[in-house]
This record gives structure tokens, sequence and C-alpha cells, in this order.
């Protein structure tokens, strides 16, 4: 199963999350809010399920955001 995988807004290194989950699991639970203890830059990044990625999709979880 993949795992929901971050990114550090500073770094820009990945943040293993350690939630493994599937794809269709995770797109009913976009808006839930997530913290992270950064390795990277150590600070805490917070965001929702929506930031992350799957380690086996190549998208993001969250449809592109409309401009209009
Ligand atoms: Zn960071």
């Amino acid at each position: 199963m993949a795992q929901l995988v971050f990114h550090c807004p500073y770094t820009n290194q990945p943040i293993p999350s350690g939630i493994e989950a599937g794809a269709d699991c995770l797109r009913k639970a976009l808006d839930y809010p997530i913290s992270l203890r950064c390795p990277h830059c150590g600070l805490l990044h917070h965001g929702t399920i929506a930031d992350g990625y799957l380690t086996d999709e190549g998208e993001p979880l969250a449809p592109p955001r409309a401009n209009n």
C-alpha cells in the first residue's frame, strides 16, 4: 500500500507521514488536518491530506484548482 508523503516548503524535501492508505480512502478525507514534524528543517508543518501525495501515484491527490 502507498504511503502519504508531504513536501517541506523550505527545503522541498519529501516528508514521510507514516500514513499508509489507498487513494480512494484519502480522497474522502482531503480536508483532514495534519501536522508533521519535519526531519529536514525541524519545524512543524501544518496542512491537510490534500497537500500530500502517494508514493506509488504520479499525480497529486487533489485535482488542480480552477482559477475562475
Ligand atoms: Zn520542513
